[in-house]
């Protein structure tokens, strides 16, 4: 195993005294940074509070040991966390930009965010999870005085727009403050990779335990899990299948994430960047795999037998149809929508409105609303 000794990248971390700061100006804390305030008003809005109760891939209520959003969360911040230590980069930026990045995430996770999609292209609109979690913060979030969402800072607000695409210039003109045409901090660039090591070793654990699979199908169709099952299985032969199970998922975690830190100083070394303007101009992102193998391996085995697996495909056609319903009963009867939510977005159309109330459930919420006629 690679040993690393840090910090690898420190002059390339975003400084925090760089920051382009928030919206409508606060005197700095005495001692907590920008980035630590940011970090923390996440974890007290009540849009991460409602991750408990939005699905990662798995419906709550068939075991309560499946992943939800919310532990999906912890998870990716711990995985993004470790790089950037390792990295020598901002630990706060990055731990920030973690817990914020599925606050935008509809009920019913993927079949929910397409089925708004839908309904929201009727009127020449789209949904987008991403671009709805910066409406969260900026927005929605209600809890300060002085201002309207959290009052996150620019580099906290951009690495959500960006957090798995670059943004084009031109592209969208409501999203033109967010610098299109450069690179996000390479703090921001971690988390879509962190968050691709979390869901899917952990769909691979989940999806095993649903028995979706066994143990001889994974390792047919993955050699990378069939190597290191070889090497668990003549460590500990006699412990369970099971562990042995953990044993390789623990190791693949681990294999990931050195194989991230890796090949993020690759490609740093090669491009001859020197800090974290430069980290912005290049042509493409610093962040990236050593080796983009073995994730490819799992995410060909997972798109087979589990996202496209017939138990899910029909699940997420169940939970899209009622999604669309709901929409539907609400535009048809807007008085059944909480006045307040109304009042507060009296500007906007009703599609706009019943889109972003609906966005905002949680999976619990969304079936109480459905039910109650
Ligand atoms: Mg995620």
């Amino acid at each position: 195993m690679k040993t690393f000794a840090g910090p690898l990248l420190a002059g390339l971390a975003f400084p925090v005294e760089r920051t382009r700061g928030r919206r409508f100006p606060e005197p700095p804390h005495p001692y907590r940074n920008e980035f630590h305030r940011d970090r923390d008003r996440i974890v007290h809005s009540r849009a991460f509070r409602r991750l408990e109760n939005k699905m990662q891939v798995f419906a709550s209520g068939i075991s309560d040991h499946f992943r939800n959003r919310l532990t999906h969360t912890i998870e990716v911040s711990q995985i993004a966390r470790t790089v950037a230590s390792t990295l020598g980069l901002d630990e706060d930026l990055t731990e920030a930009l973690a817990l914020v990045h599925d606050v935008g995430h509809p009920p019913f996770a993927h079949a929910g965010e397409e089925e708004l999609n839908r309904q929201m292209q009727r009127y020449g609109e789209t949904f987008n999870h991403n671009v709805h979690a910066l409406r969260v913060v900026d927005a929605f979030e209600q809890r300060y005085a002085r201002f309207p969402g959290l009052n996150l800072t620019f580099e906290v607000r951009e690495g959500i727009v960006k957090h798995s695409h670059d943004l084009e210039p031109g592209a969208d003109p409501e999203l033109d403050e967010y610098l299109p045409g450069l690179r996000p901090p390479l703090e921001a660039q971690l988390i879509d990779l962190a968050d691709e090591i979390a869901y899917d070793t952990a769909d691979l654990d989940d999806a095993y335990s649903a028995r979706m699979f066994s143990l001889a199908d994974v390792r047919t169709a993955v050699p990378e899990f069939e190597r290191l099952h070889d090497r668990i299985e003549g460590q500990f032969p006699g412990a369970p299948e099971r562990v042995q199970f953990q044993e390789v998922v623990r190791i693949l975690v681990d294999e990931l994430v050195s194989d991230l830190v890796t090949g993020t100083i690759e490609r740093a070394e090669k491009s001859g960047v020197e800090d974290h303007e430069g980290v912005r101009r290049l042509d493409r992102r610093l962040a990236g795999f050593a080796s983009d193998e073995t994730a490819a391996h799992l995410k060909c085995f997972l798109h087979d037998r589990v996202s496209f697996a017939e138990p899910l495909v029909s699940e997420r056609r169940r939970c899209a149809a009622m999604i669309g319903e709901l929409f539907d009963r609400f535009q048809a009867h807007p008085e059944r929508l909480p006045e307040n939510y109304v009042e507060e977005m009296a500007n906007q159309p009703l599609h706009r409105i019943v889109c972003d109330y609906i966005a905002g459930m949680t999976d619990g919420f969304f079936m109480r609303c459905y039910e109650s006629r």
